[in-house]
């Protein structure tokens, strides 16, 4: 059942907090102020910040939406939250290993990310991993520690293995995870060529499967991992070498964002196994590599559901820690240190990415005719007739009849247009009409008890208004385009109002698949989000939450639209409510996004300089005018890609 809005009864906070679902999707670490107001609460404690100030701050500072906002106590919050999960899980399991998780970098790049995570993660010997060279050179150098793991994934050539090799010459807990047989005969010639001693972890292509949109990361045809058959091949490898001693550790992924918590604990049960009989053949077997998978709920409806999940991180932490020890007690074989590599779960909550409804767009616009109401009445074409006599005999016959005798008219007048037999007023006042039926049948179904046919369902959808947001879906929500996934969105302000108007969401690109228009709700999946009326001359801006894994760091440059603003935000203890933006970033330049595409933003003002001065020879333009233009040009290259808005309002230079 889709939660509905009650259309008598007074809107509460309360309401909001449900229609949103913000307890849901974001646990303790958002509310909803008196004012209505959104606020996060970094540690998920009393202490918070509303969201406003910070736009606002950020908006004093030249920094508008599209914004990224970094909560970093959030994140660093996580990174406390995962390690005690698993602290919490050994000591209840009376297990005698210990955990070492590390960060995959992939997942969110950015420096300010993976220092704050690493500062968080210190005392807990948090550590990092990579999966290509390019993340390794930013390992090696970030992650000053000899105690914590430097986890090497990825596909690897003699110059990653090289790297990695400096690694350990430095001291560093460096495992090279071997993902294709052909490694290991490098990485053995390497090391001898070098003289550094490698260890090494093996990735396991498990029979368990994922579930999910990642599941074909694992399973006999994943493009990782070996079969039983090549670990077997590695094996005997290492034991011609006389090399036990470098074999240390068994990794497994299987995929992100794994819904199910029963796929994880086959996972476990099926790895140690492998970790067991490695060990069994003489391995110095140390450690066991879970991978990622663990999920965020991002509906907020604990489901077995591909944006959300049916366990929680201290489940997952207990299966983790109690699958591994049973295994291995049942083969008296000792436990293993347990490393994860959990990107999503720790960086998806801190950050949250700020939209501006700059416009919107409604498929009913009133009906304006040419002539005002001198048009005679007795001219009125035989559609139009019908269509009138549809909306005003509303009792006549059923809902879903009225609504296809509506469209038949509808249609019927679009072919008469087409055909020449109707004018363009006509055929608006058509349309227009068409869409004063569905919106009555649309609020008489809102008031009606019982089934609703699908197609009046439909009805929400249909009248739905597009709001126009100044952001690129491909540049800061690519999952949702490419791959459905869901995100929390709302109003940050204004939640002590009632939304009354059904709303979709649509970016500035020129391509119609940039939009939104699948939300999360508790069961199945919302076609219109409920919003608010914008207001002339006075921002309203939505948060899209959950966004600081893969989104924010993936994005493309459809249209060239580039990356946004970004603010980092710290707790300000000593203050109610306080906070203060520690970094800012500002968002891609013009002539930045321009140059990664071979135009150099010097050149392209010279050529157009050149035109210029031709159309002011010529007397086109005059010398002044000309001067004007260049500098616009040469000014907008400078800016950022994004719309705007409020450019009306800002001050005009002055010559
Ligand atoms: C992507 C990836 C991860 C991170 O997965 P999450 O589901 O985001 O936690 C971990 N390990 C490997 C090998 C990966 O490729």
């Amino acid at each position: 059942m889709a939660l509905k809005i009650h259309t008598s009864a007074p809107w509460t906070l309360r309401d909001a907090e449900d229609y949103y679902g913000i307890k849901r999707w974001g646990g303790n670490h958002f509310s909803i102020g008196e004012d209505g107001g959104l606020c996060v609460h970094p540690c998920a404690d009393h202490r918070k910040i509303r969201l406003l100030d910070i736009v606002n701050e950020a908006a004093s500072m030249g920094l508008r939406a599209p914004l990224t906002i970094r909560v970093q106590d959030l994140l660093r919050h996580r990174v406390t939250q995962l390690n005690e999960a698993f602290r919490t899980a050994v000591a209840q399991e009376e297990y005698s290993g210990v955990f070492r998780g590390v960060f995959p970098i992939k997942v969110n790049q950015l420096r300010e990310v993976v220092e704050e995570i690493l500062d968080a993660g210190e005392e807990y010997g948090f550590g990092l991993e990579a999966g290509s060279k390019p993340e390794l050179l930013i390992a090696l150098a970030a992650l000053d520690s000899k105690h914590a793991l430097l986890i090497c994934n990825g596909y690897k050539d003699a110059e990653y293995i090289r790297l990695a090799l400096l690694g350990r010459k430095l001291g560093k807990n460096i495992i090279l995870v071997v993902e294709q047989l052909s490694e290991i005969d490098d990485i053995l010639r390497i090391a001898k060529e070098t003289g550094i001693e490698p260890r090494l972890g093996l990735r396991i292509k498990l029979r368990t499967t994922g579930e999910g949109k990642w599941a074909t990361s694992s399973g006999e045809d994943a493009k990782f991992g070996l079969t039983t058959g090549e670990v077997m091949l590695a094996v005997s490898k290492l034991k011609k070498a006389g090399l036990e001693n470098i074999l240390q550790l068994v990794h497994f992924h299987i995929g992100s964002q794994v819904p199910n918590i029963l796929t994880i604990k086959k996972a476990v049960v099926e790895a140690t196994r492998f970790y067991v009989e490695l060990h069994k053949l003489g391995f110095n077997m140390k450690l066991i590599d879970v991978g990622g998978g663990l999920g965020i709920d991002y509906d907020g409806s604990r489901a077995n559901y591909e944006s959300s999940m049916n366990y929680s991180l201290e489940e997952y932490a207990r299966d983790v820690v109690s699958n591994i020890k049973s295994v291995c007690d049942n083969a008296g074989v000792p436990v293993p240190d347990i490393v994860s590599e959990s990107g999503r779960a720790l960086v998806a909550p801190h950050s949250i990415l700020i939209l501006e409804v700059v416009d919107r767009i409604s498929k009913s616009t009133p009906f304006h005719s040419l002539n005002g109401k001198k048009k005679k009445k007795h001219k009125k074409h035989e559609v139009i007739l019908a269509l009138e006599h549809i909306f005003n005999d509303s009792d006549q016959y059923g809902r879903l009849e009225r609504f296809h005798d509506a469209q038949q008219k509808k249609e019927e007048a679009q072919t008469l247009f087409t055909l020449g037999f109707l004018d363009l007023e006509t055929r608006a006042e058509a349309e227009s009409l068409f869409w004063k039926i569905c919106a009555d049948i649309r609020q008489k179904s809102a008031a009606a008890r019982g089934y609703l046919p699908d197609e009046l369902a439909q009805l929400n959808t249909m009248l739905a208004e597009q709001y126009v947001c100044n952001f690129s879906v491909f540049q800061s929500l690519l999952d949702h385009w490419a791959l459905d996934q869901l995100f929390p969105i709302l109003p940050i302000h204004r939640l002590d109002e009632k939304p009354t108007v059904e709303t979709v969401l649509v970016d500035i690109t020129c391509d119609s698949d940039g939009k939104v228009s699948r939300f999360i709700d508790l069961e199945d999946v919302r076609g219109t989000l409920a919003l608010h009326p914008l207001q002339p001359n006075k921002p309203y801006y939505l948060g899209v939450f959950l966004v600081g894994a893969y989104q924010d760091i993936m994005g493309d440059l459809h249209n060239l639209f580039g990356r946004v603003n970004e603010v980092h935000v710290f707790l300000e203890e000593d203050e109610e409510d306080g906070f203060y933006i520690e970094e800012s970033i500002n968002g891609a330049r013009v002539d930045k996004i321009l140059e990664m595409i071979q135009w150099d933003g010097e050149e392209l003002a010279r050529l157009m300089k050149k035109q210029i001065d031709r159309a002011t020879k010529a007397d086109e333009v005059r010398p002044r005018e000309g001067v004007r233009m260049l500098e616009m040009y040469e000014e907008l290259l400078r800016e950022k890609t994004y719309l705007n808005p409020r450019e009306k309002s800002r001050p005009k230079k002055t010559k």
